[in-house]
């Protein structure tokens, strides 16, 4: 179930504004298929996890073959070194191999009970592919997102021309996954304005199922997550641009002053600059406030195509 106040705040918007829901699947267990869109290292991560821990089959759709191969190849290393450290069987690895279809037809999510969405933080691409998903899935199905910081009623407000119509809108919720997906544990659940309580509760119950644990944020620029992270992250940036401290300084202190496990500099090459750079930019734009302006040379970084360890080259070498 939803936490009290995530009910609350769901079931006020609903008398406000009653929402139409083609019924959603309302718990867990009637997520008989999920569909993953964006096989890149966050897709990935929840396609295979939701086969491991929740045990359901997995549509996963990206418009690049490379990516789907790549991703997938990923996937047999991650499982091949769980199965070496015993902590599953090749058995078990085997099951939830065999639970990853992948395409590059987004048609093929015409049966799914429940899509995450994990394409790159660019609001457009997002929009326009909400749109796709609301044509193409089934009219019971959840349309997730794993959107870093882009307003979940935007997105919902994609998949429908008409606004009074909540039909699809009201399925649109967002599943905010953390990096690296096997290994965290927290999922960042926000509602738009249009998203059921029907809906709000079954993506929190199937994160759950997936074994994660959830928290809910509201529906505000960079929700709670990267509201608080990105700044610190810029912010390391402009210490570096502005010769407040090197690399290795800015780094070391965060990480031996803090007890974090890197440094915000290592983090951002980890997370990729250009998701980064997209998040402090829907965060700058969102706000108006000058206190989210994007670092100079972040900007620059992602303009030489130095988008940290999935380009090979960040603030450290890959
Ligand atoms: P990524 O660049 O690793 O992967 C994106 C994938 O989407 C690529 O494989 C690309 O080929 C594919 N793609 C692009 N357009 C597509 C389309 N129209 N249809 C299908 N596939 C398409 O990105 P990522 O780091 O996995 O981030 C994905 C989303 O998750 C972003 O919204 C990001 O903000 C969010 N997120 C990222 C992190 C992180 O640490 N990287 C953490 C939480 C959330």
């Amino acid at each position: 179930m939803a936490s009290v106040f995530a009910r609350r705040q769901a079931l006020q918007l609903r008398t406000q504004f009653r929402t139409f829901s083609s019924s959603p699947a309302r718990n867990a267990a009637e997520v008989k298929r999920l569909g993953v869109v964006g096989a890149g290292q966050m897709g990935l991560g929840i396609a295979l996890v939701a086969a491991q821990k929740a045990g359901v089959p997995v549509t996963l759709v990206d418009t690049s073959q490379a990516s789907l191969d790549k991703g997938l190849a990923f996937a047999d290393k991650l499982l091949a070194k769980d199965v070496s450290k015993s902590r599953i069987t090749q058995e078990q690895a085997d099951d939830a191999r065999s639970k990853l279809t992948s395409t590059t037809s987004i048609e093929r999510l015409s049966d799914v009970d429940f899509v995450i969405e994990a394409v790159p933080e660019i609001p457009k691409l997002k929009f326009d592919l909400f749109a796709k998903l609301a044509e193409v899935c089934p009219k019971h199905a959840i349309l997730a997102t794993n959107t870093s910081s882009i307003s979940i009623t935007k997105i919902a407000g994609a998949t429908t021309q008409n606004p009074r119509d909540t039909s699809t809108s009201s399925r649109v919720v967002s599943t905010h996954f953390m990096n690296p997906v096997p290994v965290q544990k927290g999922v960042e659940i926000i509602s738009g304005l249009q998203t059921s309580a029907e809906t709000l509760d079954t993506a929190i119950a199937f994160c759950k199922a997936m074994g994660k644990v959830t928290s809910v944020s509201a529906d505000s620029p960079g929700f709670l997550a990267n509201r608080i992270l990105m700044p610190y992250i810029n912010e390391a940036i402009i210490c570096l641009e502005t010769n407040v401290g090197d690399r290795d300084s800015i780094d070391a202190i965060m990480k031996n002053g803090t007890n974090v496990p890197m440094g915000p500099l290592q983090l951002a090459d980890f997370i990729g600059l250009d998701t980064c750079l997209a998040i402090m930019r829907v965060l700058h734009q969102e706000t108006g406030d000058s206190k989210y302006r994007p670092s100079v040379l972040l900007a620059k970084m992602v303009d030489a195509g130095w988008l940290g360890k999935k380009s090979g080259k960040g603030f450290y070498n890959y």
